[in-house]
């Protein structure tokens, strides 16, 4: 099975894949996560990244679409996967349909996660990550039970993306709504959107998302 899940910065699309991946056995491909990534590792594509992810922009479409094929290279062809925050423009979407059936892979549901986009930037510019584990907190909505420690693996040490501030998160926010949200027709044009409450609490959401996938 192969499914995009769709949303604005904030919607929770990271947080839901990584609950499909524990839970469902799939990969998840976030481009996000392999551009910081490589952006930490000091690549000549995180060198070429690194300023427009800090100023909220979107990275080039060969670039991402190149890492996005690479990564499907190593899995083998029988694991489903989950694409999270790509794609995000039409010639993402386009590449991506050579790029899945180049590799016998068919596209089965578009998830779209709808939210308020004022809710948004407080969500995003609270979270913060355990530096060791990843797991995701928030200032308001999800602090560690004791203070400064993390939940799952005891570390002390926490992270913030860069570009989780407020200036940013409006820039990927319009960057959203001109350049993702028009590929949403495409996909609707073949049947294969599927709409799920992004407001409702973490696991609603992914039990909404797991009905889809079972149907
Ligand atoms: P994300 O973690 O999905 O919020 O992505 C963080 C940043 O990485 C974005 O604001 C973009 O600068 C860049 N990025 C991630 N995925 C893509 C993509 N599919 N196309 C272009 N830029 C991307």
């Amino acid at each position: 099975m192969n499914i995009i899940l769709l949303g604005p910065p904030g919607a929770g699309k990271g947080t839901q894949a990584s609950r499909l991946v524990d839970e469902r056995g799939m990969i998840q491909l976030s481009t996000g996560d392999m551009l910081r990534a490589a952006v930490k590792a000091g690549t000549p594509t995180g060198l070429k990244a690194k300023a427009v992810m800090e100023a909220g922009e979107l990275v080039s479409d060969e670039i991402v679409s190149g890492i996005i094929g690479e990564a499907l290279d190593d899995l083998k062809p029988e694991t489903g996967v989950i694409f999270d925050g790509y794609p995000r423009t039409a010639a993402q979407a386009a590449s991506l349909d050579v790029i899945l059936s180049d590799r016998k892979r068919t596209l089965d549901h578009v998830i779209e996660l709808e939210v308020d986009e004022d809710a948004l930037v407080e969500r995003i510019t609270g979270r913060f990550t355990c530096a060791k584990c990843n797991e995701g907190y928030h200032d308001k909505f999800k602090q560690p039970k004791a203070a400064g420690v993390c939940d799952v693996c005891g570390s002390a040490e926490f992270k913030r993306r860069p570009d989780d501030n407020e200036e940013t998160v409006r820039t990927r926010m319009t960057e959203y709504r001109a350049k993702t949200a028009p590929i949403l027709p495409i996909y609707e044009a073949r049947g294969l959107v599927r709409r799920v409450d992004g407001m409702a609490d973490i696991e609603h959401v992914t039990q909404a998302i797991e009905a889809i996938l079972d149907s």
